[in-house]
C-alpha cells in the first residue's frame, strides 16, 4: 500500500477525511441530484403558467375571426409580454410566439421567426389535446438548446390559437449551477472544519505516542532516569503509567545488577588478596620454617574453601535466576530432614551446640525438588550453628499445617537486630556484628535459601530477638 502514509497523524487524518468525504460527499450528491430535478421541474412549471397567463390575456386580441386580427397590435402585445418576462420568475427573457390553429406563426417577439411559417411541434400537439408538455430542443434561430411549452387560446367555441413560450436552457442550467456551487461551498467548509478537528484529534492520539517513542529511544541510549508524563486517551495514558513502572523496574534491576557484580567482586577479592599475601609469605619469610609454613597453608586452605563456597553459591543463584526447570516430586520431608541432621553431626560436635530434631516420622508429602529443599534447610542449620555460642541449642522441627508443611530451624544464638531483619534475605547482606567478629560468611546463604524455597512455591520467614535467638520457618505447600 504505497499510497497510505506511514505516520500515525497522517493516517488518522486520512481516515477521518475519507469518512467525512464519503458521508458528507454522498449526502451532498444525493441532495444535489434531488434539488436539480426540483429546480428543472419548477422552471418548467413556471414557464407553463406564464404561457397560460399570456394565452388568457391574448384571448380578446385574437378573437374568433382570424381576418379581423390586428397584426400590429398582436406584435406589440407579444413584444410587451416578452419584455415583461425578462424580470419574471425565470430570471431571463422568454420568446413569445403566437401560432394560429393551423400552427402557422402569427407574431413572435423574435423578429427572425418568420410569420406564416408552420410550426408543428410536440408542445402544440399536446396543447391541442388539452395537456401541457415541455420539450428541450435545438433552436434554429438562436442556435442553442431551448425549453418550449405551449398553451391554447380558447375562443368562444374552439381553440383559436396557441401561445408558445421558450427560454434558453442556459437559464435552467444557471440555477442548477448556482445550486451545485452552493452545495460545493458548504461541502468545502465542512471539509476544512474536518481537517482542523481531525488534526486536533489525531494529534491528541499521536503526540503522547510520539513522546513515548522518543523517551524509550532515550532510555535505550542509556538515559535510564527518563520518564514520560502520562497523557492522552485512557489507554495511552495507562500505557504511559505502565511504561514508567517498567522503566523504574528496569532501572532497579540494572542498579541491582551493578551492585551485585560489585559485591561479588569484593567478596572474591578479599580472600584472593589474603591468599596472595600468604603465598608471598610462604615463598619468602616462611620458606625455611615448616611450622609457620604449615600454619599459612592451613589458612590458605580455609580461604580456598571459602572461595569455593562463594563461587558455588553464586553459581547456584545464577542457575535459579535463569529459572531452569528442576524436576519436582511428591516427597516426604521427614527422612530428608533426619538425613540432613545426621550429615551435620560433625558441626554439632565442633560447635558444642546441642541439636534437637523434632520431626514427626511421617509428614504429608510436599511437591518439591529434594535437593533444593535440602540445600535451603542446610543453609539455615549452618547459620544456626554459626551464630549460636557454645552450650546453646538448635532445634530442627517440622509440622503439618492445614495445607502446607512447616519446617523450622530455631536457635538460642545471638539473634538479629530488628533494623537488619528486612534485609536479611538480600544478597551479600551481613549483619555488622557478624562482619566485625570475622564470622566467616558471604551474605549469600539466606538469599539462596529464599530463592530455593520460592522455586518450590514455598515461602520463608524469620523471627528474632537479639541476644535470645532466632527462628526461621519454611512453608512448603502439600502435594
Ligand atoms: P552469611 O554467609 O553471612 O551467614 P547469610 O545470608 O546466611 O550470610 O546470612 C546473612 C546474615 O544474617 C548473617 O551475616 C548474619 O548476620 C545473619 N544471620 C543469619 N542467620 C542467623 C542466625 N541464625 N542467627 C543470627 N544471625 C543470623
Amino acid at each position: 500500500m504505497r499510497f497510505i502514509p506511514h505516520g500515525l497523524t497522517s493516517r488518522l487524518l486520512l481516515t477521518y477525511l475519507m469518512l467525512v468525504l464519503l458521508s458528507v460527499g454522498g449526502l451532498i450528491v444525493w441532495t444535489g441530484v434531488r434539488l436539480q430535478a426540483a429546480i428543472v421541474e419548477q422552471q418548467q412549471h413556471n414557464l407553463g403558467i406564464q404561457a397560460q397567463l399570456v394565452a388568457n390575456a391574448l384571448r380578446d386580441a385574437l378573437g374568433d375571426e382570424p381576418e379581423k386580427r390586428d397584426r400590429v397590435e398582436l406584435q406589440s402585445l407579444v413584444d410587451s409580454y416578452a419584455q415583461a418576462s425578462e424580470s419574471g420568475v425565470n430570471g431571463g427573457r422568454a420568446r413569445v410566439t403566437i401560432v394560429d390553429d393551423h400552427l402557422r406563426v402569427l407574431a413572435s417577439s423574435d423578429q427572425r421567426v418568420v410569420p406564416g411559417r408552420e410550426h408543428n411541434h410536440t408542445e402544440f400537439q399536446a396543447a391541442r389535446s388539452g395537456y401541457e408538455e415541455h420539450e428541450i430542443r435545438w433552436d434554429e434561430y438562436e442556435k442553442q438548446d431551448r425549453l418550449f411549452v405551449a398553451s391554447p387560446v380558447q375562443g368562444e367555441h374552439d381553440v383559436t390559437a396557441f401561445v408558445q413560450l421558450s427560454i434558453s436552457t442556459e437559464l435552467l442550467y444557471d440555477s442548477v449551477r448556482q445550486m451545485w456551487l452552493g452545495l460545493g461551498g458548504v461541502g468545502g467548509i465542512i471539509l476544512a472544519l474536518t481537517v482542523v478537528v481531525s488534526l486536533v484529534l489525531a494529534n491528541g492520539i499521536a503526540r503522547p505516542i510520539q513522546k513515548l517513542t522518543r523517551t524509550s529511544e532515550a532510555i535505550a541510549n542509556g538515559e535510564l532516569e527518563r520518564r514520560v508524563a502520562p497523557e492522552g486517551p485512557d489507554e495511552i495514558e495507562r500505557l504511559g503509567h505502565s511504561f514508567n513502572q517498567m522503566t523504574e523496574r528496569l532501572q532497579e534491576l540494572i542498579t541491582r545488577e551493578k551492585e551485585f557484580a560489585g559485591n561479588a567482586a569484593h567478596e572474591l577479592r578479599s580472600p584472593l588478596t589474603s591468599l596472595r599475601l600468604r603465598l608471598e609469605l610462604v615463598q619468602n619469610a616462611a620458606r625455611d620454617n615448616p611450622i609457620v609454613t604449615q600454619k599459612y597453608l592451613e589458612q590458605m586452605e580455609s580461604e580456598v574453601r571459602h572461595l569455593q563456597r562463594v563461587v558455588d553459591q553464586l553459581l547456584a543463584l545464577a542457575e535459579l535466576e535463569e529459572g531452569a526447570h528442576v524436576p519436582r516430586t511428591d516427597l516426604d520431608p521427614a527422612p530428608l530432614l533426619y538425613d540432613l541432621a545426621d550429615e551435620l553431626s560433625p558441626l554439632v560436635r565442633e560447635s558444642e551446640v546441642e541439636m534437637r530434631v523434632e520431626v514427626a516420622v511421617h509428614l504429608a508429602p510436599v511437591h518439591a525438588n529434594p535437593e533444593q529443599v535440602r540445600m535451603a534447610v542446610r543453609n539455615l542449620l549452618e547459620n544456626a550453628f554459626k551464630y549460636t555460642p557454645p552450650r546453646g541449642t538448635v532445634v530442627l522441627s517440622a509440622v503439618e499445617t492445614s495445607d502446607s508443611v512447616e519446617i523450622a530451624v530455631s536457635d538460642t544464638g545471638v539473634g538479629i537486630p530488628s533494623d537488619a531483619l528486612p534485609h536479611i534475605f538480600d544478597r551479600f547482606y551481613r549483619v555488622d556484628t557478624a562482619r566485625r567478629n570475622h564470622v566467616s560468611g558471604s551474605g549469600l546463604g539466606l538469599a539462596l535459601a529464599k530463592m530455593l524455597v520460592q522455586a518450590n512455591s514455598g515461602s520463608i520467614s524469620v523471627e528474632s530477638q537479639p541476644g535470645k535467638g532466632s527462628i526461621f520457618r519454611i512453608q512448603l505447600p502439600q502435594s
